[in-house]
């Protein structure tokens, strides 16, 4: 091991990207990643946040027969004309087979998700007829090809309907179960290393000590990485020591990628990025220009991608938001969703310092025609209790220095929680 580590500023790029650049900058360095992805089979009713790695394709025609969308009588549209009276030949409900053909002049009750006789192009609903015995009395003209949905029309069979990349959401498991698929071969889940930093951290389930505090950041990242379809690692704390931080970081890249907490501002204690650099680390952005999170570093050390984000909590959600969740899904196999950005009103006016784009922590409310957000009282960026609080992030930009009650602005929805 090197007994001297570069210089801090001499290691990483020096420019400070928006963040915008630092999370295109993830996309770009993570779609030339050259690493084989693992795959795994997964059972269906396990599969929702996975990324499916094959084509799926159907067992049959969708719908498997022309499926009666409407509760009424199953007709051939010519007989059924405005005034005209059929004959009910009998009845046919979801499920029963529907093989005998519809004579002509008669029809046939039908219920919805039933399947059409064959001669029936039609059906009409029961609030548009009259029924007396076995006459059914039609009150309106009735055009071919109305309240069914056509064999095959859905999907043909041994269509693909799920393409490799697909995350799975309900609707997507529910399709691969519709055609049989119990058992899918998806995206092994990538291995997040969590490591965090600090000499003050202890345990979650420790007592810390009258100046210690626990630590919250690895549960939240832990958390963070779940939802954004990722397997938490957790690889514990390093101390600020040269030794045991870069044993640990050492650990942490033989995942699929490693997330830091701490260590990247400039105090003389903060050492990730030197211990980094001295692992032949290669550093894409090491500032962004936001707050809270701005000195967060992102880079790739043997092979393997690397996260240091700051280690105020706030921060640290913030920028695994902003950024790690692009590099999970892709990681997955997937596209890399848009950050969940939405437009709504500002409740209060406010005033920030210029340079940097803040995300604050706000409240959104769905009471009007638009969403409505209000920042909330916060102690920067240790404050958790404050951003449990929120819903949201508001997001203020760099060249705003106030913006009035009524202007339109960007929230950052938490989306777990909203
Ligand atoms: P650092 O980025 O290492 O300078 O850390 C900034 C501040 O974040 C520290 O003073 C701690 O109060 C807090 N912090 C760092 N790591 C953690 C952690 N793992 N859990 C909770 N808070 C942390
Ligand atoms: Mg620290």
């Amino acid at each position: 091991m090197s007994t001297k580590l570069p210089e801090l500023g001499t290691i990483g790029p020096t420019t400070m990207l928006t963040h915008e650049q630092a999370r295109q900058t993830v996309i770009d360095h993570l779609l030339q990643n050259k690493r084989p992805r693992a795959t795994t089979v997964v059972n269906v009713w396990e599969a929702l946040g996975y990324v499916v790695a094959h084509a799926i394709q159907t067992d049959r025609e969708y719908p498997p027969f022309d499926r009666s969308t409407r509760d009424g009588y199953a007709v051939r549209a010519a007989d059924a004309s405005k005034g005209a009276d059929l004959r009910c030949a009998g009845e046919v409900k979801a499920g029963d087979p529907a093989t005998t053909p519809l004579a002509r002049w008669t029809c046939v009750q039908i219920m919805t998700g039933a399947a059409l006789p064959p001669g029936a192009d039609a059906v009409v609903m029961i609030e548009h007829t009259q029924r007396e015995g076995d006459k059914i009395r039609f009150d309106r003209d009735t055009r071919a090809g109305q309240n069914f949905v056509p064999r095959g029309s859905e999907a043909k069979s041994g269509q693909t309907i799920l393409t490799p990349g697909t995350r799975l959401g309900f609707a997507e498991v529910a399709l691969a179960a519709q055609v049989g698929q119990t058992e899918l071969l998806c995206a092994a889940k990538p291995r997040v290393g969590i490591l965090s930093t600090g000499d003050e951290i202890v345990l979650v389930d420790q007592k810390p000590g009258p100046f210690q505090i626990r630590n919250s950041n690895s549960v939240s990242l832990a958390a963070q990485t779940k939802l954004a379809g990722g397997e938490p690692v957790l690889l514990g704390n390093a101390p600020d020591r040269v030794d045991v931080l870069r044993a640990k970081i050492e650990r942490g890249l033989r995942e699929d990628v490693l997330v830091m907490s701490g260590g990247v501002s400039m105090g003389k204690y903060d050492l990730v990025e030197a211990v980094l650099k001295d692992l032949g680390a290669e550093f894409y952005f090491d500032a962004v220009a936001i707050r809270p999170g701005r000195p967060a570093v992102f880079g790739r050390c043997r092979d393997t991608f690397f996260f240091g984000l700051p280690g105020n909590p706030v921060s640290t959600m913030v920028t695994f938001e902003l950024f790690v969740t692009a590099a999970i899904d892709l990681l997955n196999g997937a596209e890399a969703r848009a950050l969940p950005l939405v437009q709504a009103q500002l409740g209060e006016a406010l005033k920030e310092k210029t340079g940097l784009t803040h995300f604050l922590p706000a409240r959104v409310q769905w009471q009007g025609a638009t969403p409505e957000v209000k920042p909330l009282t916060w102690q920067g960026s240790g404050d958790v209790a404050a951003l449990a609080r929120a819903n949201c992030f508001l997001v203020v930009p760099a060249d705003r220095e106030e913006i009035a009650a009524g202007e339109t602005v960007s929230i950052l929805l938490r989306k777990e929680v909203v």
